[in-house]
């Protein structure tokens, strides 16, 4: 699939926002066991220097979450991966992402042409997110809410990501999931989460597959300006 981007030559840039960094990032992401390729692509494609501050850009490249304000974190870029590897296993269309933080995984999922939602409870970085889509040419639809509520007029999704950690799996989620979809959610106390992966087969009945520990802020309540 051809990532849908509207590139500007400043994207492609040498130095430590170059294509060549960005080639030892996905040369990274395939010694951790990244394998599927258009997953790659995207990641190489999507500018993640314009996902963080500009002091940070020089670091964007690196396999690392970095700070974004308000005390969030832009996910590590294998943790974007693993997570866009397992929703694309079910072939989805339509996806709802929890937690938009810097716009930066939703980005990679519209520069995979899927059709994409995603909700955020701090207005100031929704704001900046909306920004980044739009000057990157990507449709991505957004709403300022609390994502544990999903976004019910949308729904049902083929695939929903969860990109804060709860204690516990929201229902609310799983019940917009569309039968043959997947949710992929980190789930436990900061201390001990794992990231789950949730597959409703045809008949609504739910699998559940442990994808490894991992490292999210909360899912929190409420929303913020
Ligand atoms: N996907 C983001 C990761 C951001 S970190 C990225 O690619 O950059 C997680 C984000 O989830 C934070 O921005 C945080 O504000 C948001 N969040 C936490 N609880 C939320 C909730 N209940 N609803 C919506 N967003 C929430």
């Amino acid at each position: 699939m051809t990532a849908r981007l509207r590139l500007h030559s400043s994207h492609l840039g040498l130095g430590l926002t170059g294509q060549r960094v960005r080639d030892r990032l996905i040369e990274d992401l395939r010694a951790c066991g990244i394998c599927d390729g258009r997953v790659l692509d995207a990641i190489r494609t999507v500018p993640r220097h314009q996902f963080v501050d500009e002091a940070l850009a020089s670091r964007a490249y690196e396999n690392n979450a970095l700070p974004i304000g308000h005390g969030q974190t832009i996910s590590q870029p294998y943790v974007v991966a693993r997570m866009t590897e397992a929703v694309l296993r079910v072939q989805p269309a339509k996806v709802l992402e929890i937690g938009t933080g810097s716009g930066y995984q939703a980005a990679v999922l519209a520069a995979l042409g899927l059709e994409v939602f995603t909700v955020e409870r701090i207005g100031d970085l929704l704001r900046t997110a909306r920004k980044r889509f739009r000057s990157l040419g990507l449709h991505v639809r957004s709403r300022h809410d609390d994502g544990r509520i999903g976004w019910p007029e949308h729904a049902p999704f083929d695939a929903i990501l969860v990109t804060a950690a709860a204690p516990a799996l929201v229902s609310a989620l799983l019940e917009q999931l569309a039968p043959g979809g997947v949710l992929v959610a980190p789930v436990g106390p900061p201390s001990g989460q794992s990231l789950l992966c949730l597959h409703k087969d045809a008949q609504g009945e739910v699998h559940q597959d442990d994808l490894g520990p991992v490292s999210f802020v909360p899912l929190l309540s409420g929303l913020q300006d």
